[in-house]
């Protein structure tokens, strides 16, 4: 498969390409060249796959035959070897917990395939390659450990100075081997931001990729777990609209595409904290990239969502069709903190501040007696410990992969500047 840039001015990429490079050389997103519809058959019958047959299905056509078939088997049944339930809160809402994996969140699918690939790719190149992430939380935990021992990679994780929790700042410093965390002196921003000098410095971006939901290899097998929820919940005959807790849109994207390869979904609800420049969009069509402010569901604090121009090109840049079968809403601390306390009191469920996002998502869009919600519960609650136990009146459960990163020693390297990381990539 080949993949052009958004930006329209680099040549072709295939799907290595793609994965090496993570941005085009003109910036651009890398985008697939075609995107073929599933048959309506495996559609139908979805229920009689197993999640290793249904996520070959979907991803498979996004590859072609850069990885041999029984390969890619072997990178998925790796990727997705843990549960992805969908939990029925009440009678017409489920939550598609998406935690049970090694860190704790979705971004374990994302990195977990990612790094296989990388080190398909890399295996016969002696020059090891550096992969380069700005986090706003899970991203670090998720890359890090996806990525640990990964042969030929190196793995650099750019995170903002205390504005990370406890665990997610553990899951990222504490590895060692092929895993460095950098603590900046900013916001999540500046973190990106200075991954994307780095990528546009000639004197050191031939020897980097990224490991955001910008590179294709993170962001396509997001789609696999919309299929999985479907498959549980397809018997019921109802129309599904799912919500996603949304901060760089890559999620949701996955989602969308999803839709675009078949997968029957009625509406689709991004769902933000106060950083609402994708909502104010599609409230008055001026698109206004905001810097990030700092919420408790700090994975999302992103003022300027990196994959959103991937869900314009899937609409083809058309507002009217984006709105019909897309929505997107913004909800305060204080709107998420009540709903956990909701969903807490009426259903004994425990959410946290992403999950609560969601679920608010599909209270404001109203789901008809023929509609099923489901919200993607994004991190396990221990995940935001420090907020669940001061919003709930319980203590959580240490699951036992946290409890083993609890323990270690925590070591970063401060930087202030883009200078800074220069100098420490080149060293
Ligand atoms: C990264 C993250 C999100 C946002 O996902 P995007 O793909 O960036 O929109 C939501 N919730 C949690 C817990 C996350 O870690």
């Amino acid at each position: 498969m080949n993949y052009f840039s958004l930006n329209k001015s680099s040549p072709k990429a295939s799907f290595k390409q793609a994965v090496v490079n993570g941005i085009a050389p003109d910036r651009g997103l890398y985008y697939p060249e075609s995107i073929t519809p599933l048959s309506q058959d495996f559609i139908d019958r979805i229920s009689e796959y197993s999640n290793e047959e249904i996520a070959f299905e979907v991803i498979k056509q996004f590859i072609g035959d850069e990885i041999p078939a029984e390969k890619l088997k072997e990178i998925i049944k790796k990727t997705i070897s843990f549960e992805f339930p969908v939990v029925t809160i009440e009678k017409n809402i489920g939550s598609l917990e998406l935690y049970h994996g090694p860190t704790m969140a979705f971004k374990d699918v994302g990195a977990r395939f990612m790094s296989q690939c990388l080190e398909y790719f890399n295996q016969d190149n002696k020059d090891d390659i550096t992969v380069l992430v700005a986090t706003s939380g899970d991203t670090g935990g998720a890359v890090a450990n996806g990525f640990l021992n990964a042969k030929g990679v190196q793995v650099v994780i750019l995170y903002p100075s205390g504005k990370v929790s406890d665990i997610q700042e553990k899951q990222l410093t504490t590895l060692g081997n092929n895993i460095t965390a950098l603590e900046v002196d900013g916001v999540f921003d500046d973190c990106q931001e200075m991954v994307k000098s780095a990528f546009l410095d000639e004197e050191i971006s031939k020897k980097l990729t990224s490991a955001n939901s910008i590179n294709v290899a993170r962001w396509l097998p997001q789609m696999f777990y919309f299929f999985f929820a479907y498959k549980q919940v397809s018997a019921q005959h109802k129309d599904i609209v799912f919500s996603v807790p949304s901060g760089n849109f890559g999620n949701i994207c996955a989602g969308l595409l999803a839709q675009k390869l078949g997968l029957p979904v009625k509406h689709f609800i991004a769902s933000t904290n106060i950083n609402d420049t994708v909502p104010q969009y599609l409230v008055n069509g001026i698109y206004s990239p905001k810097p990030s402010k700092a919420t408790i569901s700090n994975a999302m604090d992103v003022g300027n969502p990196s994959n959103f121009i991937r869900i314009q090109e899937l609409f083809q840049n058309n507002l009217t069709q984006l709105k019909a079968s897309f929505s997107s809403f913004s909800f305060s601390d204080h709107e998420t903190k009540e709903m956990m306390k909701d969903i807490y009191n009426k259903f004994n469920y425990i959410s946290e501040p992403h999950g609560a996002i969601g679920y608010l998502g599909l209270k404001k869009h109203s789901l008809h007696e023929d509609e099923f919600g489901i919200f993607l519960e994004t991190a396990h609650p221990v995940k935001f410990l420090e907020v669940v136990e001061a919003t709930l009146p319980i203590s959580v459960e240490i699951p036992s992969q946290i409890k083993k990163v609890m323990n270690k020693e925590k070591a970063a390297i401060q930087i202030a500047s883009y200078k800074e990381l220069k100098t420490f990539l080149n060293s």
